[in-house]
C-alpha cells in the first residue's frame, strides 16, 4: 500500500493483462506469420548463420522499466530471434534426429498454453489426467504393445528413463526410497546393463538417483552395433560372483548413433532367468512400431518391464512429449508418491494423480497436442509418413552403396544412414588412410553445413569420423535428400580436385 502512494500523483500501476482485443488482432498476426513460416522454412538457413555471444550483444543487458508495444516485441522476434534460430522444422535438417513439429501439434500447444493448466491431481485438470490416459492407450494400441501396459507422460526421455530405473530399484524392496543409500554398509554395488551405443541419459539417470557412473556396465556389441546377449549374460554372472547386485538392463531398439537394434528377445530370455528388470528405450525408434512392416524390429519388446518412446522425435509432436510404459506402474508410485495435506483429495484413491509417479509436482497438459495430431492423420496417415522417411533414407543408402567414392558405415533399419566419402589415393598407408578419410568428411560435413542449404550431424564409429543422415521432417521430401547428395558430391569434387 505504501509503494502505490509514493507513486508521483496521478499514476496508477498498470493491472490486468492484455486486452482481449489486442490479444485477438496481435494472435491473428502470429498465427499468419507461423503459417508463412512453415509454408517457407527454406527462406531462412537452416543451421543458424550466427557466432555465438551475436544474438546477446544485441539485447538490452537490463530489463525494460515500463511495458512495451507488442508490435514492437513482435518485430523483434522477427528481426533478432529468428536469425539466431536453427530451423528444426526446415525440410533439409537431416542432424541428430530430424524432429519437427506438425502444424496440430503447433495448435494443440497454443491450446495447452491457453488453458495453462497444472495438471498434479486429477482435480487440478481431469481433462489433461483422462486426455493422457487414453491417448498413450491408443498410442500403445497403434505400436502394438500388449494391454498391461499403462502410460505416462514426461518430458523427455532422459526424464523417462531416469524413472523407469528409479521404478526398477523399488521393485528391489532395499527401503532405499525412505533409508536412502549413503552411510548403508548392507547395501551391495547394484548394477545396471546397457551396451555402449547407449544413449547417455542412462548413464546421467544412475548418476542422478545415486549410484554413481560405477554401477552402469556397459556391454559390448557386435559388428552392427548390437549388444552382445551372451557377453550380457557373462557379465551379469561375474557380477553375481563378485557380490553386487544386477537389478536392470536397458535395451535399446534403434541407437542413437546408427539406430542399431539390440536382440530384445533374447536380453528379454535373460532378464526372465536373472529376475531383472527389462527397460527398453526407443526414443526415436518407437514411433516406427505403428508402420507394419517395421513392427519385426520391436519383437520382444511386449515382454520388457518399461518401455519409454518420444513422440516429439518422430511423431511430428513439438517439444516436449515423452511417453513412458510400465508394466507395472504401482512401483513407480510406491517410488515416488508424497501427499501433503493441501493436495488430498476426497476422490484420490478413484483417480490418477500425475504427481504420484515422478518428481515434479505440476505437470503440463501436454497430451491434448499429441490428441490432435493423432486424430488429425490418423494411425494410416502417421504411418504412411513414417514408412515414406524410411524410404528416401534407402534411396540415400542405395545412392551411397553404389558410388565408389562413398561407403555405408552401418545398416539402416530405419530412417538413418551413417555413411562417409573414402575417395582412393594410390599407395597409401591404412594408419594415413584413416587420418585422411576423417579430416576429409570433416571438413565435408562443415562445408555442406556452411552453406545454410542442409544441415547433418556426424557420430564416431569404431574410432571412424562417420556422417549422418537422419530423416524425420514432415517437410522433407526426396528433392530435399537429392539436394543434399548432390551437394556432397559438390564438395567432394571441389575437395578433391584441390587436394
Ligand atoms: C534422443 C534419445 C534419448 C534422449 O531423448 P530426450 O527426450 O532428449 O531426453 C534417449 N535415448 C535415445 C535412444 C535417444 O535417441
Amino acid at each position: 500500500m505504501s509503494q502505490i502512494k509514493d507513486h508521483p500523483s496521478g499514476f496508477a500501476p498498470p493491472t490486468g493483462d492484455m486486452s482481449a482485443e489486442e490479444f485477438r488482432r496481435y494472435g491473428h498476426e502470429v498465427v499468419d506469420w507461423i503459417s508463412d513460416y512453415l509454408s517457407h522454412p527454406e527462406a531462412y538457413p537452416v543451421l543458424a548463420q550466427v557466432e555465438p555471444g551475436q544474438l546477446r550483444s544485441q539485447l538490452p543487458a537490463s530489463p525494460p522499466e515500463r511495458g512495451e508495444p507488442m508490435g514492437e516485441i513482435l518485430a523483434d522476434v522477427d528481426r533478432l530471434v529468428v536469425p539466431a534460430l536453427t530451423h528444426w522444422n526446415h525440410p533439409s535438417f537431416f542432424a541428430y534426429f530430424a524432429t519437427s513439429a506438425s502444424a496440430p501439434g503447433i495448435l494443440g500447444e497454443l491450446l495447452s498454453a491457453a488453458f495453462d493448466a497444472k495438471a498434479m491431481l486429477w482435480r487440478t485438470s481431469p481433462a489433461s489426467t483422462e486426455l493422457e490416459e487414453v491417448v498413450l492407450d491408443w498410442l500403445r494400441q497403434m505400436m502394438g504393445l500388449p494391454r498391461g501396459f499403462e502410460g505416462i507422460i514426461y518430458d523427455t526421455a532422459s526424464v523417462a528413463s531416469m524413472h523407469a530405473i528409479a521404478a526398477a530399484r523399488e521393485s528391489l524392496n532395499l527401503r532405499i526410497r525412505e533409508d536412502g543409500m549413503s552411510g548403508r554398509p548392507d547395501l551391495p554395488l547394484l548394477r545396471l546393463y546397457a551396451s555402449e551405443q547407449s544413449h547417455s541419459s542412462i548413464e546421467k539417470a544412475l548418476i542422478a538417483l545415486g549410484h554413481g557412473q560405477r554401477s552402469l556396465v556397459k556391454v559390448p556389441t557386435d559388428s552392427e552395433f548390437r549388444m552382445d546377449a551372451s557377453a550380457l549374460a557373462r557379465l551379469i554372472e561375474e557380477d553375481r560372483r563378485r557380490g553386487a547386485l544386477p537389478f536392470c538392463v536397458v535395451a535399446t531398439v534403434g541407437t542413437t548413433s546408427t539406430t542399431s537394434v539390440d536382440p530384445v528377445p533374447a536380453v528379454a530370455d535373460i532378464c526372465e532367468r536373472e529376475n531383472l528388470w527389462l527397460h527398453v528405450d526407443a526414443a526415436y525408434a518407437g514411433s516406427a512400431a505403428i508402420v507394419p512392416e517395421l513392427r519385426p524390429a520391436f519383437e520382444g519388446c511386449e515382454r520388457a518391464d518399461s518401455f519409454v518412446t518420444n513422440p516429439h522425435k518422430w511423431l511430428f509432436t513439438p517439444f516436449d512429449l515423452s511417453a513412458l510404459y510400465c508394466r507395472r506402474l504401482d512401483m513407480l508410485r510406491r517410488a515416488f508418491t508424497l501427499t501433503p495435506e493441501y493436495l488430498r483429495t476426497p476422490e484420490q484413491d478413484a483417480v490418477r494423480n500425475g504427481s504420484d509417479y515422478g518428481v515434479q509436482l505440476g505437470r503440463r497438459f501436454r497430451a491434448l497436442k499429441l490428441w490432435m495430431i493423432i486424430r488429425y492423420f490418423g494411425h494410416e496417415g502417421l504411418a504412411a509418413r513414417l514408412s515414406e522417411h524410411c524410404r528416401l533414407a534407402g534411396d540415400f543408402a542405395a545412392l551411397v552403396q553404389e558410388s565408389s567414392d562413398w561407403e555405408l558405415l552401418a545398416p539402416a533399419p530405419f530412417s538413418v544412414v551413417c555413411f562417409r566419402a573414402r575417395p582412393r589415393v594410390e599407395g597409401e598407408a591404412e594408419e594415413e588412410r584413416s587420418r585422411r578419410l576423417d579430416a576429409l568428411n570433416e571438413r565435408l560435413m562443415n562445408a555442406v553445413n556452411a552453406t545454410g542449404e542442409v544441415f547433418i550431424s556426424h557420430t564416431k564409429l569404431n574410432g571412424v569420423f562417420t556422417l549422418r543422415l537422419a530423416v524425420g521432417n514432415i517437410r522433407t521430401t526426396e528433392e530435399h535428400v537429392r539436394r543434399a547428395w548432390q551437394l556432397f558430391n559438390e564438395k567432394l569434387a571441389e575437395f578433391s580436385g584441390g587436394d
